[in-house]
Order: structure tokens, then sequence, then C-alpha cells
């Protein structure tokens, strides 16, 4: 008798924990539904498409993208965003908030182009639309769109619903060069955020939590020597670019006594103009990566073997110039479940037999399987339990701040290349559409769901807690680092006239 009193009441338990689950449910289903519908319309799919096509075609340098920001800018703020432009000290940089008080959930997206990988859309071999020019190898051109156009979304349903809270979007410039979302920090603009969802265009439709890639400090090394005549009295000058070279022959005997997370790469931006003047300035470029907890220690080995070359060279070490330094990703577990619930919810887009055949073809001249465009999802990604590495990414800091996870959005070919003519030509056109628009959705359900639903508020707000106290955040850029606000000037100048030429129009 007891034990079928309890079998009853535990059925009923489970009943109304069912029903209260269902009516939830019921009503979460409203929410998004609304802001689904919203982004499944035609026009709204066409509306982003163009932009992230008229971007694209833009093909902006990080640091330089004028037009794309604006183009994004001024499309939150004729849906009623509030614009801040120019944030942070970086003119291409901007917030835009729509609602007031709490939550805010930040957006963020980059929107800034490759150097010398320029071609044509929708090719299946490499074809430059100009040869030499920069190109959406990474398709940044999709991901500022996508937030744009998940928070238009959101900024809907928070309308039809009497949603509460900030929804807003974080327009970072100059991811390529890992500059913009430190500076933003800095400047107290994550001050007040609760939750960050970020977004990246892949081949595949997924995410992931842990720790991933690899920390970064990017610095100019400058020399100043002495000019001579390079024949007929080298004795009075003093190179500027065998300081260099002895700076760089000196890292590289570094290598073998570094940490095998080490990861390091240089170019030399500045060598002197001609042979017989003996170069009176010379500047190497470099990246130093490691983890976290070792890649201050390891710059200032670098750093060591700058001087060396000084001293070795009778020439100056004049400048030490950190533009950028940014954390290893340090994505937040709670965040990343409700991507990948939304993820399960939105589903692979539906591709056409000629999207299936173009991603072949691309497969064929990459000598890769020719599978075609993804179909399955994949599930949640664990941390790696070992090595980590890879690249670098300024959202690491934000992750730190702030409870984070990146959504990776399809569109992309599987077998591409990123930072490859492959890459490029699919982050044009049809697939580019349907992978940003499906990219949106889930942004825009994850933040209905944080909206609506304080408890999961609460998890998420606890698990970024608890990781803050093993991993508080510091800067690594120097107190005094400015953004490069003239990185690529002069390359986008020479590009500019030639690209203009085809802009693809954005509305
Ligand atoms: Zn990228």
């Amino acid at each position: 008798m007891k034990k079928l009193f309890v079998l009853s009441l535990a059925l009923l338990l489970n009943v109304e924990m069912f029903s209260q689950k269902n009516n939830s449910k019921q009503n979460e289903y409203v929410e998004k539904t609304f802001a689904l519908n919203y982004l499944s319309n035609e026009r709204t799919i066409m509306k982003f498409g163009k932009i992230s096509d008229a971007i694209w075609s833009y093909a902006e340098l990080g640091m330089q993208e004028f037009k794309s920001s604006a183009l994004l800018a001024s499309t939150l703020e004729a849906e009623g965003f509030t614009v801040d432009r120019g944030v942070a000290g970086m003119p291409t940089a901007f917030v835009a908030s729509y609602g007031s008080g709490k939550p805010v959930i930040a957006i963020l997206g980059e929107f800034d182009a490759l150097p010398m990988i320029s071609q044509k859309g929708r090719v299946s071999k490499q074809e430059p639309l100009i040869n030499g020019a920069p190109g959406h190898g990474c398709g940044h051109n999709e991901m500022c769109t996508a937030a744009a156009a998940a928070a238009i979304a959101v900024k809907e349903a928070m309308i039809k619903f009497g949603l509460k809270g900030t929804i807003r979007v974080y327009g970072s410039p100059a991811e390529e060069t890992i500059i913009s979302r430190p500076y933003m920090i800095k400047a107290g603009l994550f001050d007040d955020v609760d939750m960050v969802i970020d977004n990246h265009s892949s081949s595949d439709f997924s995410t992931g939590y842990g720790v991933s890639g690899n920390a970064i400090i990017s610095t100019f090394f400058t020399f100043k020597g002495k000019t001579a005549h390079s024949s007929g009295a080298p004795w009075s000058g003093r190179s500027a670019l065998d300081a260099v070279e002895i700076m760089n022959v000196s890292t590289n005997y570094l290598r073998e006594h570094l940490f095998y997370t080490e990861r390091m790469h240089y170019v030399i931006t500045a060598g002197g103009e001609a042979p017989n003047v003996v170069p009176d300035k010379a500047t190497v470029w470099y990246y130093v990566r490691n983890s976290d907890d070792k890649v201050e220690e390891m710059f200032e080995r670098v750093l060591n073997c700058a001087k060396g070359a000084a001293l070795a060279t009778g020439t100056e070490l004049v400048e030490v110039r950190t533009i950028a330094a940014a954390h290893q990703r340090h994505s937040n577990k709670g965040m990343a479940e409700l991507l990948q619930r939304n993820i399960e919810i939105v589903g692979m887009p539906a591709w056409t037999d000629d999207e299936k055949e173009f991603a072949k073809a691309v497969q064929k001249e990459l000598g890769k399987e020719e599978k075609g465009m993804p179909i399955k999802i994949e599930g949640l990604e664990a941390p790696k339990e070992t090595f980590v590495g890879g690249g670098s990414s300024d959202v690491g800091d934000v992750t730190l701040v702030a409870p984070t996870a990146t959504l990776r959005f399809p569109g992309g070919i599987p077998g591409g290349i990123s930072h490859h003519w492959s890459n490029v030509t699919a982050n044009y056109g049809s697939t580019a559409w349907k992978g940003l628009n499906a990219g949106a959705k889930v942004m825009a359900a994850s933040a209905i769901d944080l909206f609506m639903n304080e408890d999961l508020r609460n998890i998420i707000i606890q698990e970024f807690k608890d990781y803050s106290v093993k991993h508080p955040y510091k800067s690594f850029l120097p107190e005094d680092a400015k953004p490069p606000v003239d990185l690529n000037k002069e390359l986008m100048e020479k590009w500019t006239i030639e690209l203009s030429k085809f802009y693809l129009e954005e509305k």
C-alpha cells in the first residue's frame, strides 16, 4: 500500500513536472517561434544576405572597415537601436543597444577581411577577383551580419511579448589581428554585460566549452642605426636591419628551449630601401603565443633577444610597441549547452542540389573527399584534455569578463581551407545566406531563453563566478597600449580603388 502510494505520488509529481515543463516549453515556444519565424521570412533572409554579400565585396582589412561598420551600424539604427560609433578609440568599432536594464545580453560581431586572398564568389577554382587584393577568407562578412539579424529578431520579440532587458551588438573590428575586444573591455564597454554570445562562420553547426586556442602578444620591435654608403664608408654606418636579423636568429635558437605550447612567428615590415644605403631603421612584427600562464614569460625572453641584438649591432631598440594581446578562450559550459539546445531546435539548413554539387567541385579541386555540404549536427564539444594550442582570438578576453560561448554556424564547405580562396568563394551567395540565417536563429533563440529564464541565468552566472576565482582577468596589454588605428591604412588605400568597381548592392 505504502509502495503504491509512493508510486502514485511519484507519478503525480512526474505529471506535475511534465506539465510544468510542458507549460514553460509552450511559453518558450511562442517567443522563440515568433523570432524564428521573423528570421525565416524571405525578405529578412534576403536583406541580411545582401548585407553579407556587400561586406564580402568591400573586403576591408582590420581597422579600415569603414563601409562595413557603417552599413551594420545604420541597419541597427534604422531598427530602433541606439548606436555608439567609434568606441574605445577605434573609428570602426560600435555598440548598438536596444531596451533597458538587466539582463544585458551581448552578441559579438566581426567584419574584417584578410590580405592577398581575393577570389570570385561561387567559382570552384582559384580565380582572384583582383589579383593580390584582400578577400573574406574567414567568413567575417557573415558574422556581424548574423549578430545584427539575431538582435533585430530579439528586439521584435521584446516588443511583441514585453521581454525586459537589453540586447546589444558589439561591432568588433580587426579580429584577424586580435585587436578590438581587450580595448573595448578596457573602455568599460562590457562592465554591465551579463552574458555574451559569440559567433563564427564554419562548415559545421556546433559549439563547445572549456579552454581553447592560444594567448597572444603582438608586438612591433623597431631598431635605429646610422645610414652610410654601404660600400664607400660602411664603418660609419650601423645597420638596423642587422639588428632585426640577429634578433630573429636569437629567437630561432630560443625555440629549442621553449615549452612545447609556444608558437612564434614574425614578418619584417621595414628593412631599408636600397642595398647601397645602410638602413638606419628596421622593424620586425612578432606574434608570441602560448597558454595564458606562459605567454608573458615567453614574451620577456623574446624581448631579451631584441635587446641583445641592439647591443651586438651598436643600434638602439627605440620602440617596443604591443598593439594587441589576448587570452585563450575560456568558454562557459552553461552558455555552450544553451547554444547546443538551440542548434538542435533550428537544425541544419536544407542545401539544394546545386549547392551540394558546388561543394563537391571545390572539394575535388582541393583533393578532399567529395562529400558535399554537411548534413549532421555535431554533439557538444568537450574541452581537450592535453595540448590546446592553435590560433588566437581577442574573444578570449571577453570570456573572462562575462560568461561567453561561441556558436559556429554552417555555410562553408567541409574540407575548405580557412584564410584561402576556397573559403572566400563559399562566403558569398546562397550557402552563406542560409548559414548566417541559421546562426542568427540560434543566437536569437538563445538570447530569448536568457531573457525569459532567470534560473538558467543564475546557473550560468554561478559557473562563471566559480571559474573567475580560479582564473581572474588581467589584460595582457601594456598600460599605455593604444589601438593601432592606422593598421592596414596604406594597403586599403591601394586596393579600395580596384575593389570599388566590384562593390555589390547592399539592398
Ligand atoms: Zn575568423
